[in-house]
């Protein structure tokens, strides 16, 4: 960035003429409002695509509702390891971004999340951002394209006008979409439209949800005391009409940080033109809770916390929702239908709010999960008005219902990446929003997006460019997996526990585990899949066994009979018994986890899902694994051996375990594993990227939960790469990324190419999702 120096004083007389802010006309590919992670992650996409962007945000920090500004941690598909979504985090742009996160800022601080979003967004030359700049006016070239955005800057007092090619709406309210003519909604649908059972009464229910602003609060060494503001809540007024604070699942006066997101009020009211008398009624909830909590005398454990932060403007969960060629509701997600434009997916659970929020006596969020993730639609990215303007984050194209899934940030942030790498294949074939519905135009968008690291569930394309399916692939071994070692801790088995295990079709293996039992009892082992193959919910159970156990420790054969219908994976479940106690392993391998039929109450994961009435929504248990340091797998031997970690699996274009690992392992004690690429002739390379495994099944929460590993341990930290002569063509150490691209200075011919890759975490052997070359 250039700056002007000023030389001399300015000393200006008294001008007639009334002056006015400075101006600035500016010309973008595409300009983008709103940098809340969906924009951020929009700009990001398109910038790598060589388009020019302004990122235009009215904050003075990114992230949106992520910010330490709100700070809401950012989650998706996993939804805190609490339910059947294994494998499940948002790839491509969100993924580099919560996985450098983890790797800086492994204990969650608000205040780092936010320079990690910044240094991301200067790190791209092509974009341009904005921040302190507001959007507040639109032109139109003709009735459906816009032209010019108009936006304004306090701090450096000047006025833009941003005339860009295409636009994107990130803002979360959708002025620009609104301010453009584009057809929108607000509230609920009725049923009948969507076949939505799920649909809230809009009377005792209401029909949106509302704002939420936290506190923060912290231990001192000293007693503190709090008078609270007139505006506050009275203590008394809390202790009778806040009926959570009675309940330890929402409420903890000694909570560290906070975690109250249902401090929630405004759903009634209009949720955009209301937000300032709904702040400040939202100022006296959290000041009255805080009163109660300090002066009530009912926890005297809390004389030494301190109020630390109090949230400025409250983050916002729901107004407008624009209307697209398809909105995606509720029989989307709970079916997981197919659909020919898919570019991403969702996987939290369907979350609607009581629109009294924090005054409704009903609980503070009504939570119902789908059996996996399901995919979003290309046309939820775009309107039915606009030829040369997108929508991404929590205004896409989705009913109300289905909002309450679509909405959370790592889902929008994929979302935003889908749509500035849309937007930039228009830019450059001058093609509208709307071109890129067609089935042979879509698949473009959808190779570009998962060469990009991106996963489309149930995608079935043609093969991505690849120079590696032209050649023949070795290593130095591969992983048959014929133990998991007995070397870990022996656990009661006070939850019913399962090794997940990927089979192909046929008679499933025999295994051996170690038992410790407290007196002779029965062991019950059943070996379940699940009823879609591409799911990792164990609602199919193929055979049952309970097998006598006699007191003391033993080697235990299960013996299974059962036929398995095709590849999947396996749930070897051995339920509650809390006079056993079973062997686990300290080694951790890509693609093989455990899982716990066990209660998470943060996603309303009771351990199983029960509607209690017609909602449209299946009754399924969950099994979910622990994280870590605990999560540890099930010792056991396993014969015939599994045998299903190739290096075929190099060449996949799904780079995460589904119906199965879809990954190459090397054998566990091969330390300097090797994988060599061999053509028959000559080729020209340019580019190899590389697929680690950082763990898709960890949640990556941004900011407040806190991770144990900064670096995800399967992730292989050294690569290095070697031409037919042996030279070192590109190498990269001290990695934690899952993606890692070489761009060669200059094309190199040669017949060979090894890879030698290390992991330095001694139980864990070393993996590899993919390797692409061109
Ligand atoms: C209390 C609460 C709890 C939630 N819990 C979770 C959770 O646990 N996990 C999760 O992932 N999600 C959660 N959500 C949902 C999630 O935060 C939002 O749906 C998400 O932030 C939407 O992302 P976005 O990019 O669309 O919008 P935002 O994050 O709102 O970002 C939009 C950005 O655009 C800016 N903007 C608005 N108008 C203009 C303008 N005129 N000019 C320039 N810039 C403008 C805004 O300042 C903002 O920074 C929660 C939301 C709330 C409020």
């Amino acid at each position: 960035m250039k700056l002007k120096k000023l030389k001399n004083m300015i000393n200006e007389i008294y001008s007639n003429e009334q002056r006015s802010v400075q101006r600035k006309e500016l010309d973008f590919d595409l300009v983008i409002v709103g940098g809340g992670i969906s924009g951020v992650c929009a700009a990001i996409a398109a910038a790598r695509k060589g388009t020019s962007v302004a990122l235009v945000q009215d904050r003075p920090v990114l992230g949106g509702n992520g910010s330490s500004e709100v700070r809401l941690w950012m989650l998706g598909a996993t939804s805190h390891m609490g339910n059947n979504n294994r494998w499940a985090r948002e790839g491509g742009i969100i993924d580099e971004i919560l996985v450098e996160n983890t790797f800086r800022n492994k204990e969650g601080n608000p205040v780092i999340f936010d320079m990690v979003l910044i240094d991301k967004a200067l790190a791209e030359k092509n974009i341009s951002l904005y921040l302190n700049t507001m959007v507040y006016d639109v032109k139109k070239s003709d009735n459906r394209n816009v032209s010019s955005v108009h936006a304004y800057n306090s701090q450096n007092e000047t006025e833009y006008l941003f005339n860009g090619k295409y636009f994107c709406d990130a803002s979360g309210d959708g002025i620009l979409a609104y301010l453009a003519g584009a057809a929108y909604r607000i509230g609920a649908e009725d049923t009948d439209e969507f076949d939505e059972k799920f649909a809230p009464d809009k009377e005792s229910y209401g029909e949106k949800l509302g704002h939420t602003l936290f506190f923060y609060t912290k231990k001192t060494s000293n007693p503190v005391t709090f008078v609270a503001p007139e505006f506050a809540l009275t203590k008394e007024f809390v202790e009778d009409e806040i009926y959570r604070v009675k309940n330890p699942n929402y409420f903890n006066p000694m909570a560290i940080g906070c975690k109250y997101w249902w401090i929630e009020y405004g759903g009634r009211l209009d949720t955009i033109h209301d937000t300032e008398e709904i702040k400040y009624k939202l100022w006296g909830v959290a000041y009255g809770i805080w009163d109660y909590i300090k002066n009530s005398g009912k926890f005297p454990e809390a004389e030494t916390m301190t109020l630390e932060w109090v949230g400025l403007f409250p983050g916002k969960r729901e107004s407008r929702r624009f209307v697209g060629p398809y909105m995606i509701s509720q029989k989307d997600i709970i079916e997981q239908r197919n659909h020919y434009d898919a570019v991403t997916f969702g996987g939290w659970s369907i979350d609607l709010h009581p629109s009294d929020g924090v005054f409704s006596s009903k609980n503070a969020c009504n939570q119902w999960h789908s059996k996996g993730i399901f995919q979003i639609p290309y046309r939820c990215y775009i309107t039915n008005d606009l030829d040369n303007t997108f929508i991404a984050g929590r205004l896409i194209s989705a009913s109300h219902v289905a909002f309450g899934s679509t909405r959370v940030m790592a889902t929008s942030a994929a979302g935003g990446e889908v749509v500035g790498t849309a937007a930039s294949l228009c830019i450059k074939n001058n093609w509208k929003s709307t071109d890129l519905m067609e089935p042979e135009k879509i698949t473009i968008l959808q190779k570009e997006l998962i060469a990009a690291g991106n996963y489309i569930p149930q995608l079935q394309i043609p093969e991505i460019d690849n120079l590696l399916l032209k050649a023949k692939i070795t290593t130095t071994s591969v992983l048959k997996l014929s133990e998991i070692p007995f070397d870990g801790e022996w656990k009661v088995l006070a939850q019913s526990a399962a090794q997940m295990i990927p089979v192909g079709k046929g008679k499933f293996s025999n295994v051996i585990i170690k038992v410790n039992a407290y007196e002779k009892t029965e062991i019950n082992v059943q070996l379940r899949i699940s009823s879609k193959q591409f799911n990792h919910t164990p609602d199919t159970i193929l055979e049952t066994q309970n097998i006598e156990i006699k007191q003391g420790k033993q080697e235990v054969e299960v013996q299974f009979t059962a036929q398995i219908p095709h590849d999947c994976y396996a749930f070897v479940c051995f339920m509650k018994n809390e006079n056993i106690e079973l062997k686990f392993s300290t080694y951790r391998i890509s693609g093989i986890l455990s899982v716990f039929n066990k209660v998470v109450p943060a996603v309303s994961n009771w351990g199983k899902q029960i509607p209690t009435e017609d909602i449209g929504i299946e009754e399924f248990e969950f099994w979910c694994p622990e994280r870590r340091p605990d999560g540890q797998n099930i010792a056991m031997k396993i014969s015939p051996s599994i045998t299903a970690f190739g290096e075929n699996n190099l060449t996949s274009i799904i780079n995460r375990p589904v119906e199965k690992p879809n990954v190459w392992i090397a054998d566990l004690p091969d330390k300097s594993a090797k994988i060599f690429v061999d053509w028959s002739e000559i080729v020209s390379i340019k580019k190899i990227t590389i697929f680690t495994d950082t763990d898709f099944d960890h949640p990556m929460e941004s900011v407040q939960w806190g991770h144990f590993d900064s670096r995800m341990p399967f992730c292989l930290d050294e690569v290095s790469v070697y031409d037919d002569n042996n030279l070192t063509i590109a190498r990269i150490q001290n990695n934690h990324q899952s993606r890692i691209e070489f761009n060669l200075p200059t094309a190199i011919n040669t017949k060979k190419l090894t890879f030698e890759v290390s992991n330095s975490y001694e139980h864990i052997p070393m993996s590899l999702f993919g390797i692409n070359i061109s």
